[in-house]
C-alpha cells in the first residue's frame, strides 16, 4: 500500500497542512505529470518534490546547481529519516564510488547530484541500471541565459534524460518567473505539457523598510545592535565595502564573518561554514552570496548599498525569513548607490558574444530597471505593495508591515525653496553636483566655492538657515518629479528641465511628501512573542544536538518549530508530536531531551 501524502507529510516533516501550491504540485508529480512550480524564496519548494520521492516506488534524482545546497538538504532528509545522499565533487574518489555503489543497490530513496556529473560514465552507468522514477530539477533558472545564475552544465540535463531506457517524470522549481525565463525551462529541459503552478510572491513574515541615514555606518552599527545574537546578512555593492563594513562590525564587537568573489574558494567555503553553522552571526557579503544559502533562521537581510533592480532585491532581502517567522528586510538608500549602479550598467563586461545591438538592448532595460528599484527606495506608498505589483501579483490596500505604511506623511508646498534651487542651478551654469548647490545656497566659504567666484552669485547664501540634508532632500523629491536631471556618471551635475521654468516664473507650485513621524513603534520586529528565556534554553539544546552530529542548527529544528514548543509546552510525547516540523523520526531522536527542559519549565 502506498502511504498518503498526508501522512508522508507529518511523519517526514513534522506539519500537518500544506502551503499554497505545494499540494497541487505533489498530486500532480504523483499522477505522472510533469511540473513546472514558480513558487517565492522559502514559500517550501523542497516539499513539493521530496514527498512524492518517498511515496514513489523507485529513486528520485534532484539536480541541485550547489554543493552547499546539497550538503544541507541532504542532512535535513536524514534527520527526518529519509535515506538520502548527494553526489559531487566534495567527495573523495573512494566516497564517491561507495556512494554510487550504494544507490545502485537501492539503498538511497533521494539522490541529489550536481549537473556536471550527469553525463560522467560511471554515473550513466549507475543511471542506466536504475530504477529513477523522478528527476526534479532545483534552481530551474540555472538552465536559462536570461535569469542571474545561468550554469552551462544545466544545458546536459535533457540530453541525459534522453538516454534513460524510460523517461521519468520531471519536476522543475524556481522563485524566477519572469516568462522568457519560464519558456526556457519548459523548452530546454523538454518538460511535456508540465502542470505549472505559480504562487503569490508576497512573503507575509518579512518586514521591509528603506531608511536614508547620514551616515551609514552608525546605522547599521546601531541596527545590528538591536538585533543583538541573531543571525542576519549585510549586503554591500563592491568587494571593497563589504571588507570595510565586515571590519568595522568586527571593531564593534559584532561577530561577523564576510564572502565575496575576491576571496580563494578555501575561504569562502569556511566563511560560509560559520554563518550557517552559528559560529558567526553576521554575513557581509556582495551579491555572490546567497544561492544555495538555505539557512533558515535568518533574521534579517540589510542592504548596505541599493541592488541593481528589484528582482535582485527581492531575491537577496527574500533570503530572510525562510522559516516564516518574522525578519526584516532593510534598505540604506544613497543617492551615490544609484551612480554606483549606473556605473556598473555602463561597463557591462564586454561579452564577445553579444552585437553592439544587443549590448544596447541591454543597457536600456538595465537602465529601466534601475529606476524601478530607485522609486521603490524613494515612494512613500507601500513599499510591499510596490515590489508584488512589479512582479504582476495583484495587491490593494496597504500592509501595515513597511516603512511606509508605518510612517505618516505630509504634503509639504516647497514652491519657494524649489525656486532657490532651481536658480542657483541655473545661475552656476548648470555646472555642479548637489553637495555644491546645496553649499552655495547654504553660503558654505570653501576654497573651491571662492575660486570659482560662485560666493559673488545672487544665489549665494539663500538658505542659510535650512539644513544641509532638508536642502538634499529637496532636490532629490526635485528630481524624482524631473524638475531636475543628473547628468553623467561618476559625479553628475544638475540640469533643470522644461517643467521648471514654469515654476520659477511663479505659474506652477511644487509640493512633496515628506515623513512627518513613524505611527505607532518604529519598524522593528519582535520575533517570537513567546517566553524568551524558555526559547533560548530550546536554543541551547539544539546547539548541542547541532554540534554533536554535525550540522546547523535549523536541520536540528527551525526556529518557528521552537517558538511553537514554547507556545505549546508539550510534555508528553504525543503532545510533542503536535508541534509544528516535529515528525516521527525527530521526536524518537531529540523529544526526550527537549521535553526535559520543557517539563522543567513547566513546574
Ligand atoms: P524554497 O526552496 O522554496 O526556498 P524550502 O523548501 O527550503 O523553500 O522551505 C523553506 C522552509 O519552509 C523550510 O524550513 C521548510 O521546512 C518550511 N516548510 C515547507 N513546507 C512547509 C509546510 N507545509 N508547513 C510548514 N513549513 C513548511
Ligand atoms: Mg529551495
Amino acid at each position: 500500500m502506498t502511504a498518503d501524502k498526508f501522512e508522508v507529510l507529518k511523519k517526514y516533516f513534522g506539519y500537518s497542512s500544506f502551503r499554497d501550491g505545494q499540494e497541487e504540485l505533489v498530486n500532480a508529480l504523483l499522477a505522472g505529470r510533469d511540473v513546472l512550480g514558480i513558487m517565492p524564496t522559502g514559500a517550501g519548494k523542497s516539499l513539493c518534490y521530496q514527498i512524492p520521492a518517498i511515496i514513489m516506488n523507485g529513486i528520485t534524482l534532484v539536480i541541485s546547481p550547489l554543493i552547499s545546497l546539497m550538503k544541507d538538504q541532504v542532512n535535513a532528509l536524514v534527520q527526518q529519516g529519509v535515506s538520502a545522499a548527494y553526489l559531487n565533487r566534495s567527495l573523495t574518489e573512494a566516497q564517491y564510488r561507495k556512494a554510487l555503489s550504494n544507490s545502485a543497490n537501492g539503498k538511497y530513496k533521494i539522490i541529489y547530484v550536481a549537473p556536471e556529473r550527469l553525463e560522467t560514465s560511471s554515473f550513466l552507468w549507475f543511471a542506466l541500471n536504475a530504477d529513477i522514477s523522478l528527476i526534479a530539477v532545483d534552481e530551474a533558472h540555472c538552465v536559462s541565459q536570461w535569469g542571474q545564475d545561468f550554469r552551462p552544465s544545466y544545458l546536459n540535463i535533457s540530453s541525459f534524460i534522453s538516454k534513460l531506457d524510460r523517461r521519468p517524470v520531471i519536476g522543475a522549481f524556481t522563485a524566477t518567473a519572469t516568462e522568457e525565463v519560464k519558456n526556457d525551462i519548459i523548452r530546454l529541459l523538454k518538460l511535456n505539457d508540465p502542470v505549472k503552478v505559480t504562487t503569490g510572491f508576497d512573503r507575509p513574515n518579512l518586514y521591509f523598510s528603506v531608511l536614508r541615514p547620514q551616515n551609514k555606518s552608525a546605522k547599521l552599527l546601531e541596527l545590528i545592535k538591536e538585533r543583538k545574537d541573531k543571525s542576519g546578512i549585510v549586503y554591500c555593492s563592491t568587494r571593497k565595502k563589504v571588507e570595510e563594513v565586515c571590519e568595522l562590525l568586527n571593531n564593534n564587537g559584532i561577530s561577523a564573518t564576510r564572502y565575496h568573489a575576491g576571496l580563494n574558494d578555501d575561504e569562502r567555503v569556511k566563511n560560509q561554514d560559520d554563518f550557517v553553522y552559528d559560529r558567526k552571526t553576521v554575513m557581509v557579503a556582495t551579491n555572490a552570496f546567497g544561492m544555495g544559502i538555505d539557512k533558515s533562521d535568518v533574521r534579517f537581510v540589510i542592504h548596505y548599498n541599493m541592488p541593481k533592480n528589484i528582482e535582485s532585491y527581492y531575491q537577496e532581502a527574500g533570503r530572510a525569513g525562510r522559516d516564516g517567522v518574522d525578519a526584516d528586510c532593510i534598505l540604506l538608500y544613497a543617492k551615490a548607490d544609484v551612480s554606483t549602479c549606473k556605473y556598473f550598467i555602463e561597463n557591462i563586461e564586454d561579452n564577445a558574444e553579444l552585437s553592439q545591438e544587443q549590448k544596447d538592448f541591454f543597457k536600456q532595460r538595465e537602465e529601466e530597471r534601475l529606476k524601478q528599484m530607485v522609486f521603490y527606495c524613494t515612494t512613500s506608498d507601500c513599499l510591499r505593495g510596490y515590489m508584488l505589483k512589479y512582479f504582476g501579483d495583484e495587491y490593494k490596500g496597504s500592509c501595515g508591515k513597511c516603512s511606509n505604511c508605518l510612517t505618516e506623511f505630509e504634503t509639504a508646498d516647497v514652491t519657494v525653496e524649489a525656486q532657490k534651487i532651481l536658480s542657483c542651478i541655473i545661475r552656476t551654469g548648470q555646472n555642479y553636483g548637489v553637495k555644491m548647490i546645496s553649499d552655495v545656497l547654504r553660503g558654505v566659504s570653501s576654497d573651491r566655492i571662492t575660486r570659482a567666484g560662485l560666493d559673488r552669485q545672487s544665489t549665494f547664501g539663500i538658505m542659510k538657515d535650512v539644513r544641509a540634508t532638508e536642502i538634499r532632500y529637496i532636490i532629490e523629491k526635485l528630481e524624482e518629479q524631473d524638475y531636475i536631471i543628473s547628468i553623467g556618471a561618476g559625479k553628475p551635475v544638475l540640469h533643470v528641465t522644461e517643467m521648471s521654468y514654469p515654476v520659477l516664473r511663479g505659474n506652477a507650485g511644487v509640493k512633496i511628501r515628506k515623513a512627518k513621524q513613524l505611527k505607532s513603534k518604529a519598524l522593528k520586529t519582535e520575533v517570537y512573542d513567546v517566553d524568551r528565556e524558555l526559547f533560548d534554553a530550546l536554543k541551547i539544546v539544539r546547539m548541542n544536538f547541532a554540534k554533536k552530529k554535525g550540522v546547523p542548527a535549523f536541520v536540528i529544528f527551525s526556529d518557528a518549530t521552537l517558538a511553537d514548543m514554547c507556545r505549546i509546552m508539550p510534555t508528553t510525547e504525543a503532545e510533542f508530536l503536535s508541534v509544528s516540523g516535529v515528525g516521527a523520526n525527530k521526536l524518537e531522536k531529540y523529544g526526550e531531551a527537549f521535553l526535559n527542559v520543557i517539563r522543567e519549565w513547566s513546574v
